[in-house]
């Protein structure tokens, strides 16, 4: 046995033989901000062999705060491949994977399939759904975790043996005045649900279940006070209840979203493209780029943070409306088009 998880295998319930299940697990974080980067890096230390970090987005100033090991020199850098280049470093022997892309439902089946369990690090319920249904479709657990202001949530979903998420949550609209950047976030709520969502994963993979498989519950660090509130399934749920349908299909597009509360957009090209990065960053002014990598290339466009991923995804940074968001990615597309640094044309979307 390494010596890094020794301390660890000396607790009881979590011996040599609940080490080994962790190093053969294989835990799929989805969103890496404040409570994903905190639940990787107590993943990391558990002993979980295999841990696969999936975040569209990157690490902007108000997020320094809160992600667990970024440094101001992570600044506009992807935050999946950020923090998976930190958490590598502590044991070589475990696997750290980082997916810089948005989570859809075309894309879940592959980039979730060999989780032993999917743990929400998300902060929106468009793409907590889509967890949801591939974990009722596939039987994997499902670690919801959520937080916001001084309060968290936290639930362990494995359907069809428990409620699923949208049995308790069902209909929930992401919205800006419920937000972090409306209603704020502290580093020691977004720490502290990371670090206990860690814990029953490491507990679910270790031992099977804890309370939370049948328990919501809420942590209010202003008190502090912590309620388990019990948790049952709803005949008709439309998730996984009798009448419930379960519908896969592909996304319309085009697909341009308004993040939830952060005054970004994120436009998904139709196809995947390859843009050439280090092209369309050679032709550009070095004082309007931010921040370049093998997979993006920030950069100032007027008052718009713009971040251009290598497979054409663009995010948008200081923008209201989903018009606008639309206008500004169809012309960095075009762009891309008419100067051949893209291999495919999403001629399509731009009109
Ligand atoms: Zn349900």
């Amino acid at each position: 046995m390494s010596e890094f998880y020794l301390r660890q295998a000396s607790v009881p319930s979590l011996g040599a033989e609940a080490l080994a299940r962790l190093r053969a697990a294989t835990v799929v974080v989805a969103g890496v901000g404040g409570v994903g980067s905190s639940a990787a890096y107590h993943l990391t230390r558990s002993g979980v062999g295999r841990i696969r970090l999936i975040d569209q987005d990157i690490i902007e100033p108000s997020n320094l705060q809160r992600i667990h090991s970024a440094t101001r020199d992570d600044l506009f850098h992807p935050k999946a491949e950020v923090l998976s280049q930190r958490l590598s470093e502590f044991d070589r022997s475990s696997q750290i994977e980082s997916v810089v892309d948005t989570i859809t439902q075309t894309n879940a089946d592959s980039l979730l399939s060999d989780a032993t369990l999917v743990l929400d690090g998300l902060d929106n319920f468009r793409t907590r759904y889509i967890l949801n249904r591939f974990s009722i479709r596939t039987k994997t657990a499902y670690l919801f975790a959520s937080a916001v202001a001084q309060q968290g949530h936290l639930a362990l979903l494995h359907p069809p043996n428990t409620p699923c998420l949208e049995c308790i949550m069902p209909h929930i609209a992401d919205r800006r005045e419920e937000s972090c950047e409306t209603l704020g976030v502290t580093p020691t709520i977004t720490g502290t649900i990371g670090a206990m969502t860690a814990d029953a994963a490491v507990q679910f993979i270790s031992n099977g279940g804890t309370r939370l498989t049948e328990h919501l519950m809420t942590l209010d660090l202003s008190g502090p006070s912590v309620i388990l509130s019990k948790v049952h399934k709803r005949k008709d749920c439309t998730a996984c209840g009798d009448a419930a349908k379960q519908d896969h299909k592909p996304e319309a597009f085009p697909s341009v979203t308004l993040l939830c509360g952060e005054r970004t957009a994120n436009a998904v090209p139709p196809t995947p493209l390859t843009v050439q990065l280090s092209r369309v960053q050679a032709a550009m002014s070095a004082e309007h780029i931010l921040a370049s990598s093998e997979s993006v290339l920030v950069f100032r466009k007027g008052v718009h943070t713009i971040s251009l991923f290598r497979n054409g995804r663009v995010l948008i940074g200081n923008v209201d409306e989903e018009t606008e968001a639309s206008r500004i990615v169809g012309e960095i597309w075009q762009n891309l088009a008419k100067t051949g640094y893209t291999d495919i044309i999403p001629l399509n979307h731009v009109s």
